[in-house]
């Protein structure tokens, strides 16, 4: 595989993308379940397309050297990519997990790994002290995200990571929001990563798919095993959606977080707003780790409307930005995490973590950035009481 030293030309050429038969510049499909044996053991590289695929393997060399690992995995989606790498572990393993984790990954552990015996306990991995204090023998691995939705709470990757080495503990690193453009954990002492690709990867809202990198050859090995023994891959199309929506990724995340720093501002004067969270906002408090770990502060921006507006209508009367679950696209799509990607938490805890009934989640898109904060400013002044 060769090497780029520039993101921006590894996103369009890493991972060997011309087709070595033909010379054609785009991946082809290899829309195909499997292969001629030329006789008895005598394959052509591919047997079946659950173990490997031509489309397929290009996305996941692609991602191993975005993101600087050893190999790397296509799963059907990012939960099919979570729950491959914690089948890593055995019964009786702890995972620790962030406090704000994802709720699927939250909901596969409490709820699937569960009848494994694979257990999880929350911890704070903002705060590295009481991370390392919640380390006990039964732990094996930390499973985070930076920042952590919805509150975009920030995790010093390589604090964690160094503090996680010394017990022994795998370091997974969930980079959907930020992406290997804008934050590489590997290189910040983490040993897997995995991606919803769904988001900014594939960046177009057309393809639910899933990836993982490792950063060595055992743990590569194990997951290769497990990808094809569990089989939930990712198809060819599906690949080929992956391998477009990447070559774009540099321009279109420059143009988000661009979008995301003007549209934070605008919030952050605005009087009907009680208070925003992004690590892009000097007074935020991750803002400096993130600045030390990561090229920008993604997209992802959360902020609480004060009690003088309904957040019904609110929803209700924007025009241009979306209510919709899902983020990272090109268009702008807002979520309210009460009712939506966290309402399987009870009020009480919700209201602890700030996740309050007024939290309104956004994914600032491409759009005219004027466009986007015209369209939130008006819905606004509509849900005022
Ligand atoms: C969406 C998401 C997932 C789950 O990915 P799917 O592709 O929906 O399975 C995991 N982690 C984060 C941070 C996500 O936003």
């Amino acid at each position: 595989m060769e090497k780029y030293t520039n993101i921006e030309t590894a996103l369009i050429h890493a991972g060997s993308q011309i087709d070595e038969r033909t010379g054609a510049v785009n991946t082809p499909i290899y829309q195909t379940s499997t292969y001629k044996q030329d006789g008895l053991g005598k394959m052509r590289g591919y047997e079946y397309s659950r173990t490997g695929n031509p489309t397929r393997e290009v996305l996941e060399s692609l991602i191993a050297e975005l993101e600087g690992g050893y190999a790397g995995f296509a799963f059907g989606s990012g939960m099919a990519a979570t729950t491959a790498v914690l089948s890593l572990f055995k019964s009786g393993d702890t995972i620790l997990i962030g406090s704000n984790v994802y709720g699927g990954t939250f909901r596969v552990l409490d709820k699937v790994f569960d009848h494994f015996d694979i257990r999880y306990r929350i911890a704070d991995t903002s705060d590295t002290e009481a991370f390392e204090n919640a380390i006990t023998d039964d732990v094996k691995a930390v499973m985070l995200e930076s920042p952590a939705n919805p509150l975009m709470t920030v995790t010093d990757i390589a604090a964690i990571a160094k503090a996680a080495k010394k017990h022994g503990l795998t370091v997974i690193v969930d980079n959907t929001f930020l992406t290997p453009y804008l934050q590489r954990p590997l290189e910040l002492g983490a040993d897997i990563v995995v991606h919803s690709a769904t988001k900014y990867l594939g960046g177009h809202s057309d393809v639910v798919a899933g990836l993982a990198v490792c950063s060595d050859k055992d743990t590569a090995e194990k997951l290769a095993f497990i990808q094809n023994s569990t089989g939930g891959v990712l198809g060819p199309f599906d690949s080929f959606l992956l391998i477009k929506g990447i070559k774009t990724l540099g321009v279109r995340m420059d143009r988000h977080v661009e979008n995301a720093l003007k549209v934070a501002e605008r919030l952050k004067e605005n009087k009907a707003v009680k208070s925003i969270y992004y690590p892009g906002l000097k007074d935020d408090p991750g803002y400096e780790t993130n600045k030390k770990q990561a090229k920008a502060p993604g997209a992802m921006i959360s902020f609480e409307l004060d009690e003088r507006h309904d957040i019904n209508v609110f929803f209700e009367s924007l025009k241009l930005v979306c209510l919709a679950e899902s983020l990272g696209g090109v268009e702008s799509l807002v979520c309210h995490p009460a009712t939506m990607t966290h309402a399987a938490i009870p009020k009480e805890i919700r209201e602890k973590v700030g996740i309050t009934d007024g939290l309104i989640r956004l994914s600032v898109g491409i759009e005219n950035v004027s466009d986007i904060i015209e369209d939130i400013e008006q819905a606004i002044k509509a849900a005022e009481k």
